[in-house]
């Protein structure tokens, strides 16, 4: 079977407009989303804009935008009031993290003891 263009993921449709989101944040580079599955009470997801498969696609072109990438998502963390009980940043990438949408995502997740990573 063949994989799904990345333009047809959720996230790009999200991006775009075209599907329906809960935004938190957004700007020229980025999109912030609550999860529509919360796996903890703040679960949000972190969207580039440039549209990038997953983390394994990147290459030295996008040092500037993952620097920005990860310090959005500090900055998003901190908005939400998650610094004193700490939180989670997580990317998965392939079949064994269990990567569901095919479109690069940053996971933020706090405001409980998140136990180890599953
Ligand atoms: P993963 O691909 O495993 O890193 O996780 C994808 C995440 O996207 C999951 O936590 C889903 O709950 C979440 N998700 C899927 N569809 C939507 C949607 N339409 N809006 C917000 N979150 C979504």
């Amino acid at each position: 079977m063949s994989e799904q263009p990345i333009d047809q993921t959720i996230f790009a449709k999200i991006i775009r407009g075209d599907l329906p989101s809960e935004k938190v944040f957004e700007d020229d580079q980025f999109v912030a989303i609550k999860d529509i599955e919360p796996l903890a009470p703040e679960h949000i997801l972190l969207l580039p804009k440039e549209p990038i498969r997953d983390i394994s696609q990147v290459n030295s072109e996008h040092r500037e935008m993952l620097g920005a990438m990860l310090l959005r998502a500090v900055e998003i963390a901190r908005d939400k009031g998650l610094e004193k009980g700490g939180y989670r940043l997580s990317l998965n990438c392939g079949d064994d993290a269990g990567l569901m949408v095919p479109y690069l995502h940053m996971h933020i997740m706090g405001g409980k003891k998140l136990g180890p990573p599953a």
